[in-house]
């Protein structure tokens, strides 16, 4: 049987182009793709934006709560060569069940791409979650986003205004109307001096290195 494969990196870190290499390779041997995108990414409607103004339209929009298994959907993936699932991290945990199921139990194989932790540095979501325990594979993306302090990027900071922030809703997304909000790729050093070093969580431990000195 099809196998579920999770692709993530942070944010910057090559997954788009890696969707679009892969909908051309399948596309240019005349295989169906099924593109899939969770109607909370409001990024171009039912589209997916690639950079440079490249689109290509979703095949499925799907629902905040919606099920795969309806018989609407079914009859657009179930001739699918291979599903792609963009900005899975909108997806919830039952939806990232029928996705395992249908790649096991119907044959199709399915790439969800998206990213691991949200901008307080925590899993995304329990869709997430719910990948990383049934996925069979999980990968991180190639070429990886990079830091400005040169190290591999790890977390997906937000600024607000200009500043760094982790309280606020998990998901906003980036849409160009929310100038307020912007996202930053970082290494946990630097997530950890930009982002978290004042923070509750931080306290005990900044508290320590002033005391022992
Ligand atoms: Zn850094």
């Amino acid at each position: 049987m099809a196998n579920l494969i999770f692709k993530y990196s942070a944010m910057n870190g090559g997954k788009t182009l890696n969707i679009m290499q892969t909908i051309y390779s399948y596309e240019k041997n005349n295989f169906k793709v099924v593109l899939v995108k969770s109607e909370k990414d409001t990024k171009g409607f039912d589209n997916v934006i690639f950079r440079n103004d490249n689109k290509r339209k979703a095949d499925i929009v799907l629902k905040e709560n919606a099920s795969l298994l309806t018989e609407e959907y079914y009859k657009i993936y179930y001739t699918a060569k291979i599903i792609l699932v963009d900005e899975v991290e909108l997806l919830n945990k039952k939806q990232v069940k029928e996705l395992w199921m249908i790649a096991h139990l119907i044959n199709i194989p399915i790439i969800c791409y998206g990213l691991r932790s949200n901008f307080h540095g925590e899993i995304f979501s329990d869709g997430i979650a719910q990948l990383f325990a049934s996925a069979d594979f999980v990968e991180e993306i190639g070429s990886s986003s990079v830091c400005a302090c040169g190290k591999k990027a790890i977390f997906n900071a937000r600024k607000e205004s200009g500043r760094f922030t982790d309280v606020g809703p998990t998901i906003v997304i980036d849409d160009g109307t929310k100038n307020e909000y912007e996202y930053v790729p970082l290494c946990s050093d630097c997530y950890l001096k930009y982002v978290k070093i004042k923070s509750e969580e931080a306290k005990d431990l900044t508290e320590l290195v002033d005391k022992v000195k």
